[in-house]
């Protein structure tokens, strides 16, 4: 059965904008998936729906067997870490209390405001740190760490939720090429060793062929691909980023035209 399925899915957003047509898709849990397409595709759009920070306006999502609905968001997401491109840490909190921000979902309110965490949080915390191979900062302030490393620790805060599926929107755009490599190898291996399943949203064709089992990838709000990464040859990579390039073109005679 699959870990994460979904029928039909749209998503208008208020001004009427439709990002999402008719998605359908079943993610088996354990996979690393990568997510592709031009800018404005959808991508983000996507993992926000599958973790129900914006609900899709059509169509149902069922993840574990459990359909999504505005009465179980809240559990349902506790079990669904998020990584971000900012990697959205506190920078001012030193590295293990940003790790523990992870644990707030099973925490009461006053805990979370006072950031009172018990012992076995500390515990999780730290087991989350060493898979990282951060154990060391746990004590140093966020802002002091390299951006790989802030990273590693946004990795961390989503394996202290003991998550059954990490949803990484573009974890490495704002990272060089040797930390972008430290980052999708480190989500990689959490995948194969525990087995949580990793959907990745990420600009390059490359890394998306040598870290997942799928490609996914999606144009103008639609799948246009889905399969083995060896499948996607440079005609089908042209066909999910036609688009893209034309406008590269048009842009390009345009500059030309006022020059
Ligand atoms: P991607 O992540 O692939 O770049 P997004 O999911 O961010 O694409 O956006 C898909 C489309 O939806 C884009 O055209 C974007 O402008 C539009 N969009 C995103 N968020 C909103 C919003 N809150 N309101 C209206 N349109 C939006
Ligand atoms: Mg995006």
């Amino acid at each position: 059965m699959a870990y994460i399925s979904l029928r039909s899915v749209h998503k208008t957003y208020p001004n009427g904008y439709c990002a999402l047509k008719d998605i359908n898709l079943d993610i088996e849990s354990g996979l690393f998936i990568a997510v592709l397409g031009p800018s404005g595709a959808g991508k983000s759009t996507l993992l926000r729906v599958m973790n129900a920070l914006d609900p899709a306006t059509q169509g149902e999502i069922s993840i574990d067997g459990v359909v999504l609905n505005k009465k179980n968001y809240r559990q349902m997401r506790a079990h669904i870490g998020m990584v971000f491109q900012q990697f959205n840490l506190v920078d001012r909190l030193n590295v293990m209390t940003n790790v523990l921000v992870g644990r707030l979902a099973e925490r009461s309110w006053l805990s979370s405001l006072f950031y009172l965490f018990p012992k076995t949080d500390y515990q999780i915390a730290e087991a989350a740190l060493r898979e990282v191979d951060l154990l060391e900062k746990a004590w140093s302030r966020a802002d002091k760490l390299s951006g790989g490393q802030q990273q590693r620790v946004g990795i961390a805060r989503a394996l202290a939720q003991q998550p059954k599926m990490i949803l990484a929107d573009e974890p490495i755009a704002s990272l060089d090429p040797k930390a972008s490599e430290e980052v999708l190898k480190l989500l990689r291996k959490i995948c194969s060793e525990k087995g949580i399943t990793v959907i990745v949203n990420l600009h390059q064709v490359e890394y998306a062929k040598q870290f997942a089992d799928r490609v996914i990838a999606l144009k103008s709000g639609q799948v246009v691909f889905d399969g083995h990464p060896d499948a996607l040859t440079q005609a089908r990579q042209a066909e999910i980023y036609g688009t893209i390039l034309e406008e590269t073109t048009d842009d390009y005679e345009l500059v030309l035209a006022h020059a």
